[in-house]
């Protein structure tokens, strides 16, 4: 049968149910999981045999919910996490330590930027920041002999610059290492960074898949495709024995399919403990199967909206991918032809203040700390999420202190933009 399409995967993967089964997908609200020997469980403990045994490691709703993304970014094995922070993490610490270094473009999400920045540096991974448009020299030179991974975000939150996955996975490559794509705004259903060279995907599952606002979460997905042991010093933690599992080599006994995956499981789950509740999964699953049909909705709204924005004289600049003249439409144009994500950036003429004022008179968009959404919401970056940056930073991560962040849910565009134009005035 020939591959299917992404909207058939929305709906469809992930969960198969046998003869009489459940047709969605059970929640196993259970912390705990029962045997009738010990010896089948300490198998599961040497990670011998797969099973669950506590729901700090892995859960089955979790898992069908987690196997649905991994098929819809078309890897190989997919986690789900408690939140984007800790997909984040988990994806970076799973291979940089103490003593790392990582190359991540400049323009990321602020809770990203501040993770990597701040509380990893602590932990003694460093970061190299660079420009999503810097030269592929100014690329080269941000590399250094520890250089575990790149990371990157599809369309960043909020500037909604484009990364150029296809250079950032050359220049990754180049190095020995692999590419992190961080695709939340873009969804599968907008972009497959896998397709593009990119090894690892990241999700906060928070936005537009689960998409009602209902439940935070995280997934990573792995592509299968990087070779850790061509460089097994490097990426000694997947390619020599993990102790604390009896001495198992992941890359050995899960194959490049699965080491990645199976070690943060193993490792970092069982460690830091930031698993999903089945009960989110199980909203995130209900999100995911009309995920292709609202991400177009989404996306025309924006375009509406930015349009309208475009040639409105109260209005000093707009950001959209999808839009024709955008400093981004172009790359933009190559990795998601059908569709770029729901945001609208922009400033009003006025500056910081006159953001504000605009925000307080919107009537269906609510001032809200989330994007992604059902519901229309707009956010001041700059006095909000954006708030621990410096200018200089701000500046980096494309953020101005006017720039407004308006997310357009799935309501009619003649609406918001009638709701904008009275704010506006
Ligand atoms: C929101 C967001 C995150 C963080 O996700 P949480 O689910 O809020 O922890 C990470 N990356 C991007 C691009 C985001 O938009």
């Amino acid at each position: 049968m020939a591959e299917q399409g992404i909207g058939t995967k929305c709906v469809q993967s992930g969960y198969t149910p046998k003869n009489g089964e459940p047709r969605q997908i059970p929640i196993i609200q259970s912390t705990t999981f029962r045997y009738e020997t010990g010896a089948e469980m300490a198998k599961l403990f040497d990670l011998e045999s797969n099973g669950y045994f506590y729901t700090r490691l892995q859960n089955p709703t979790n898992d069908c919910v987690a196997a649905k993304i991994a098929a819809l970014e078309g890897g190989t094995a997919g986690m789900l996490t408690s939140s984007g922070q800790a997909a984040n993490f988990y994806a970076v610490f799973n291979i940089a330590g103490c003593g790392d270094h990582v190359v991540s473009s400049s323009s990321i999400y602020g809770g990203t930027f501040n993770l990597f920045a701040v509380t990893m540096k602590r932990m003694g991974v460093e970061f190299t920041f660079v420009s999503p448009d810097c030269s592929r020299e100014e690329l080269d030179a941000a590399f250094r002999p520890n250089t575990k991974a790149v990371f990157g975000e599809t369309i960043a939150n909020p500037a909604l610059t484009v990364l150029d996955i296809e250079r950032f996975a050359d220049a990754a490559h180049a190095h020995g290492v692999p590419l992190i794509v961080d695709n939340t705004f873009a969804t599968p259903v907008n972009c497959r960074p896998f397709a593009w060279g990119a090894d690892i995907v990241t999700h906060s599952t928070t936005k537009y898949m689960d998409g009602h606002g209902a439940g935070v979460g995280g997934a990573i997905v792995d592509s299968g495709k990087f070779d850790w042991t061509r460089w097994p010093e490097k990426f000694a933690g997947l390619c020599t024995p993990d102790e604390s599992y009896h001495g198992v080599t992941y890359t050995e006994r899960f194959g490049l399919a699965g080491a990645f995956i199976t070690k943060a499981t193993a490792q970092l789950m069982r460690d830091f403990g930031s698993i999903q509740s089945p009960q989110n999964a199980f909203l995130l699953g209900l999100g995911l199967e009309s995920l292709h049909v609202r991400m177009k909705r989404h996306c025309e709204n924006a375009l509406a909206v930015a349009r309208y924005l475009s040639e409105s004289d109260k209005v000093a600049w707009v950001r959209y991918p999808g839009l024709p003249g955008d400093e981004f439409h172009a790359l933009a144009q190559k990795y998601m032809p059908e569709g770029t994500c729901g945001v609208v950036s922009f400033g009003v003429k006025g500056g910081r203040e006159a953001a504000e004022r605009f925000m307080g008179r919107l009537k269906i968009a609510a001032i809200e700390t989330h994007v992604a959404d059902a519901r229309t919401c707009c956010l001041h970056p700059a006095s909000t999420t954006h708030r621990q940056m410096s200018d200089a930073e701000l500046a980096a991560a494309g953020v101005s202190p006017d720039l407004v962040r308006y997310s357009c849910g799935l309501e009619d565009a003649g609406d918001l933009i009638a709701d904008i134009e009275q704010a506006l005035a």
